[in-house]
């Protein structure tokens, strides 16, 4: 069976440099804040160019200080401030701001990118509006030019959930930046499973702004800039030391990863063109780079049996797939609160029917992405013709 991620690969080719990290880290004895979180956030901030980066216990948890340290939630008179973010992502995004007080407040997607849909901002706007969060969705970065355009207009905050999409980068005013160095806050996940995992837990907060670094760092040592002297209640929520060690590993070939994925992604796409008319791959837009979290194709069909189908036969050929979201999160029952309808986003209830991901780390094989592709030819054209929707509809654009 190809798995959609097999992280025992590259585990195995970096065994050593692991073996002599965690035992280096583990015979220092200086198990929280130590040395490899020091040289680690150095290296990740120099990485991505921004001024500062702050190791953190999650990528939730650096949401949620990110929510803290613009003072988003919920005001002394009761009213909460609002967070404009997208629905069709991992429930963390707007977890946060649920957990922060404030109230998320969703807008459609771009059915091509999968990103926020920066037509629909305005009429999202309320004189509570505090933030955007944008989610660099699979990868790809977000419509950041026009998302910090409206932001400033509207003198908003900017969060970037940053979580799928570390190294890639975006054309701002002429200059490729990379995510979580344009909005004031980016957040990152170091989850095993993303562009840069950890044997764990992991998180990291990034700001090119001084005195919001210096109060992401009071707020994930319990509001505390001096030792037992606490200015606010903040967190618990550090970077574990044994794992920076093992990011530190892996940072130095991210490049590498990444450019991996990309180049597993082309030969997809390639490879897959003569189903054009039944499947879409996944868009790069111009001005943009994609670091291929996922790599996440729509089927021209909403039928959930289809889709089921696919996904079975797929999984008979050998080959796991995956469905990144089935629910999207205005559906979610710890939403159901906010009170939306469905009908609030056709881009989203389209996608939530359509989206398909193949198997994508960088250790993937030439023979197996093969065995994908052909495997994926056969099964789409073994469906009924009739499952197919023909017409140019706008969701396929
Ligand atoms: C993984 C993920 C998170 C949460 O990160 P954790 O480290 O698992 O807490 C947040 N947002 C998105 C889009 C993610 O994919």
């Amino acid at each position: 069976m190809i798995p959609i991620l097999d992280l025992s690969r590259q585990y195995k080719n970096l065994e050593a440099d692991f073996t002599k990290a965690l035992i280096d880290a583990a015979a220092s004895t200086k198990y929280i804040l130590g040395p490899n979180v020091k040289a680690f956030e150095a290296e990740v901030a120099e990485f991505l160019g921004v001024k500062h980066a702050i190791g953190c216990a999650s990528g939730t948890d650096a949401l949620l200080l990110a929510m803290f340290a613009l003072n988003i939630g919920r005001n002394a008179d009761g009213t909460q401030d609002e967070v404009i973010t997208t629905p069709f992502t991992y429930i963390a995004t707007s977890e946060s701001v649920v957990q922060a007080g404030a109230k998320p407040v969703f807008v459609d997607v771009c059915p091509t990118t999968f990103n926020m849909d920066i037509t629909q901002l305005e009429a999202a706007l309320t004189p509570r509006t505090k933030a955007i969060l944008p989610v660099h969705l699979y990868g790809q970065p977000a419509n950041m030019p026009e998302i910090m355009a409206f932001a400033q207009k509207h003198n908003l905050k900017v969060i970037e959930d940053c979580a799928q999409a570390i190294g890639s980068a975006i054309d701002m005013d002429g200059h490729m930046t990379k995510v979580g160095g344009i909005g004031d806050i980016g957040c990152f996940s170091f989850f095993p499973s993303k562009n840069l995992g950890a044997m764990g837990d992991g998180g990291l907060v990034t700001t090119n702004d001084d005195e919001l670094a210096a109060r992401l760092r009071m707020l994930r040592v319990h509001g505390s800039r001096i030792k037992y002297d606490h200015e606010e209640a903040g967190l618990n929520s550090r970077l574990d030391e044994l794992q920076a060690a093992v990011l530190r590993v892996k940072l130095p070939h991210l490049d590498t990863f990444n450019g991996n994925r990309g180049a597993i992604a082309q030969r997809y796409s390639e490879k897959l063109a003569p189903l054009a008319d039944k499947i879409t791959p996944p868009a790069i837009m111009e001005g943009r780079s994609h670091v291929f979290h996922q790599y996440t194709l729509r089927l021209h069909t909403t039928d959930p049996d289809v889709r089921n189908a696919i996904q079975t036969a797929m999984s008979q050929a050998g080959v796991m797939c995956m469905i990144y979201y089935p629910i999207p999160l205005y559906a979610q029952k710890t939403h159901l609160k906010l009170g939306y309808s469905p009908g609030s986003f056709p881009a989203c209830e389209t996608l939530r029917h359509q989206v398909l991901s193949l198997p994508m780390f960088p250790e993937l094989t030439e023979a197996e992405q093969d065995t994908v592709i052909a495997a994926l030819t056969d099964v789409i054209n073994a469906q009924p013709e009739s499952v197919w929707v023909k017409t140019a509809e706008p969701a396929l654009a």
